[in-house]
């Protein structure tokens, strides 16, 4: 008998079905591979590091730290210091740096559900309580139901997603500028790592994490919570290159917030995190970030066209400012999923009861998925 560590029993290893279909809408990818220049520099960055491979990588990355803080420059027009920036094997880990850094035993991390399914997983590997406030009917954050349960649990984190998966929804500013005001001293109440020396043990701010996966698919006039950073130093906003980017495979997330945050996640992370090669990779894709993101313009189309038709066919279905949009209700959605399926269309079950998940594929992909639904929605007529 193996002795598996209270908490893990019938944990199952995270991840949707892996499986080998024509028409696979169930990541969130950007369905468009990236065009021949782009790979073929990539290809010679990567040779030109593994030339290196003997040497452990740059343990802080000055350079990639520099080339996201410009790329961040270009897409929302706000400037931040290198200094400012962190990143990781996909905004998975670091996400979890910012729990190994700020959750841990005895606190807790606070998000509203339904949202990205990988929070809990954070919380429980970081041994940090994970705790939960319902979203709205319309998938709305309840705020006077988050910020009375920051006053109640004091937790270390709030997490939130914006725009938020599985729903799609983006957090309005003003709900977001509510919460970061909240947050200030509702954090735990014992002295952080660091203040120990000092008088007596005020209390902490909420770090408040608006994970930002998709943000560039938001809709016009949706800032982005970047604009926020300097007002608060107790926010954080994550990012990857896995989405709108068109580069999942690369595994590259990031995040920028305070210089003095930035350097905890420093104090918790392995040694050499990021290998040479993502490193070169990553440079040179960002190199590339108008090429690989020549599509977003027409994927946001494809969505707001593909959330119209749905709702043409008397579904209910969420705005979204993400490449992926969030549909129902179905009194048996795993029969829809099936029958998505057995024609060649992978979707994804996720989240409340009824409701069912689909990217934006290629125009030909969503065509697919169309047809495939049209059928079912006639057949149930
Ligand atoms: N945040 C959200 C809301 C997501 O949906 C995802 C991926 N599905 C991630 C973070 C993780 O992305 P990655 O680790 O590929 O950067």
């Amino acid at each position: 008998m193996l002795p598996v560590r209270p908490g893990l029993e019938g944990c199952q290893p995270y991840g949707a079905p892996e499986l080998d279909v024509p028409v696979r809408l169930n990541v969130n990818e950007n369905p468009h591979p990236p065009q021949e220049q782009v790979v073929a520099d990539v290809a010679a960055a990567v040779a030109r590091a593994a030339a290196g491979l003997n040497r452990y990588p740059d343990r802080d990355f000055p350079a990639l730290r520099e080339a996201l803080a410009g790329y961040l420059e270009r897409e929302s027009g706000v400037r931040l210091a290198p200094g400012r920036i962190w990143a990781a094997n996909g905004s998975n880990e670091v996400m979890l740096h910012l729990l190994q850094a700020f959750g841990g035993p005895g606190r807790a991390c606070l998000s509203a559900t339904p949202t990205y399914s990988m929070y809990p997983e954070y919380a429980r590997d970081t041994l940090t309580e994970y705790v939960t406030v319902p979203r709205r009917r319309d998938f709305s954050l309840d705020l006077e139901a988050v910020t009375a349960l920051m006053r109640r649990r004091r937790p270390a984190l709030l997490v939130l997603a914006s725009p938020n998966n599985p729903t799609g929804t983006a957090l309005p500013p003003q709900d977001l500028r509510a919460v970061l005001e909240a947050a200030r001293g509702s954090g735990p109440r014992e002295p952080a790592a660091g203040e120990r020396d000092r008088a007596g043990s005020q209390a902490a701010d909420c770090v408040v994490v608006v994970d930002e996966a998709y943000a560039e698919f938001r809709r016009p006039g949706v800032p982005s919570a970047l604009e926020l950073l300097d007002t608060y130093p107790h926010l954080v906003v994550t990012r990857t290159m896995s989405k709108a980017f068109g580069a999942a495979g690369l595994r590259l997330g990031y995040l920028a917030a305070s210089v003095e945050l930035v350097d905890w996640l420093r104090v918790v992370r392995l040694p050499y995190h990021l290998s040479s090669l993502t490193q070169a990779a990553a440079l040179a894709a960002l190199d590339h970030s108008e090429e690989l993101m020549a599509q977003v313009a027409s994927l946001r189309a494809e969505r707001d066209d593909l959330v119209s038709w749905l709702r043409g066919r008397g579904l209910d279905v969420c705005d979204s400012d993400a490449n992926f949009v969030f549909f129902g209700s179905f009194a048996d959605r795993e029969a829809v999923w099936q029958h998505l399926l057995d024609d060649g269309v992978l979707v994804r079950v996720v989240g409340p009861e009824g409701y069912l998940r689909v990217s934006v594929g290629t125009p030909e992909e969503t065509a697919l998925f169309r047809r495939s639904l049209s059928a079912v929605l006639a057949s149930e007529a």
